[in-house]
């Protein structure tokens, strides 16, 4: 039998160690207590949008994006199986940005329709509904894997440095600074710190059953393949076409085949029936001090 971290002290576990182990796990959040998205508004006043607005990411790279709240934003396949690192912030605000572990916490490891990307304290609101997702069908795999995780943070130059000693510039962390500097005017350190843990579109990951490690292969995504999303506030977004390509084998390298992702932004004729901009967190924010 193989060694895990977990035998290092383990030796001497305690006379019901085994009870312990298979008392019933308790969900954390329970959703049923959010206000859940009208996928068929949405769905209706996606049905006579216009196309307003197309950025192509070239691979290996990023670029912004906006949205107005009430639109809709795709980010497609093209050309070949590619995953995307995506970053949102308030379009008016930059200081709001997305949360992906507590975006994790209430909808669990991967995102698809009818879930929603959260915004980070104090502001924890809705920024965007996934209304659709041509790869909802994948489900779970057998090793655990699933599509559009919020487990995975963004492929990085300073982890690579740490694990190959080399200088590689166009992970997803150093694309997405590039991106919102060159869309803002900030300098790349300014820019930097707004960078944040990513949705990975269209990547297939899960963690390993036997030592819980984060893993990927490669992506079921398709050229056509898209998923989409409904702005429930203005936005900024930045994509970036990660330098793992389908992320079958490597990351942070030029090693991979790459492709561009296209971003397409759509105008209803009418907003959603019922829906109205999410307000910011109801908490006042006293921290028992008040
Ligand atoms: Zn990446």
């Amino acid at each position: 039998m193989s060694q895990s971290k977990w035998d290092i002290d383990g030796a001497n576990p305690p006379p019901d160690a085994e009870t312990r182990r298979l008392l019933k796990p308790v969900i954390c959040y329970p959703v049923e207590g959010l206000q859940q998205p009208d996928l068929a508004a949405y769905g209706a006043a996606r049905a006579g949008a216009v196309k307003v607005n197309e950025i192509l990411m070239p691979a290996r790279d990023a670029r912004c994006f906006r949205v107005s709240a009430g639109n809709y934003f795709r980010i497609s396949s093209v050309q070949g199986p590619q995953v995307g690192d995506l970053n949102l912030w308030n379009g008016q605000d930059i200081s709001e940005r997305f949360y992906s572990g507590k975006s994790r916490a209430l909808h669990g490891t991967h995102l698809t329709t009818g879930d929603r990307m959260w915004s980070g304290f104090p502001h924890l609101r809705p920024m965007a509904t996934i209304t659709a997702d041509t790869l909802n069908w994948y489900g779970k795999d057998t090793f655990g894997g699933s599509v559009h995780d919020v487990i995975g943070t963004r492929c990085d130059p300073y982890t690579n440095n740490l694990l190959s000693g080399g200088q590689y510039h166009h992970c997803c962390h150093s694309n997405l600074t590039r991106a919102l500097a060159d869309e803002t005017g900030m300098k790349l350190s300014e820019a930097e710190a707004h960078v944040h843990d990513v949705l990975n579109v269209f990547m297939c990951t899960g963690f390993t059953r036997d030592t819980g490690q984060y893993f990927m292969k490669a992506s079921p995504v398709r050229p056509g393949d898209y998923i989409e999303f409904f702005a429930e506030i203005d936005l900024l977004g930045a994509l970036s076409a990660c330098p793992g390509g389908d992320c079958s084998s490597v990351h942070s390298s030029d090693e991979a085949a790459c492709y561009p992702l296209l971003v397409e932004v759509f105008q209803p004729v009418n907003p959603p029936r019922g829906w109205s901009e999410p307000k910011l967190n109801g908490y006042d924010q006293t921290h028992g001090r008040g």
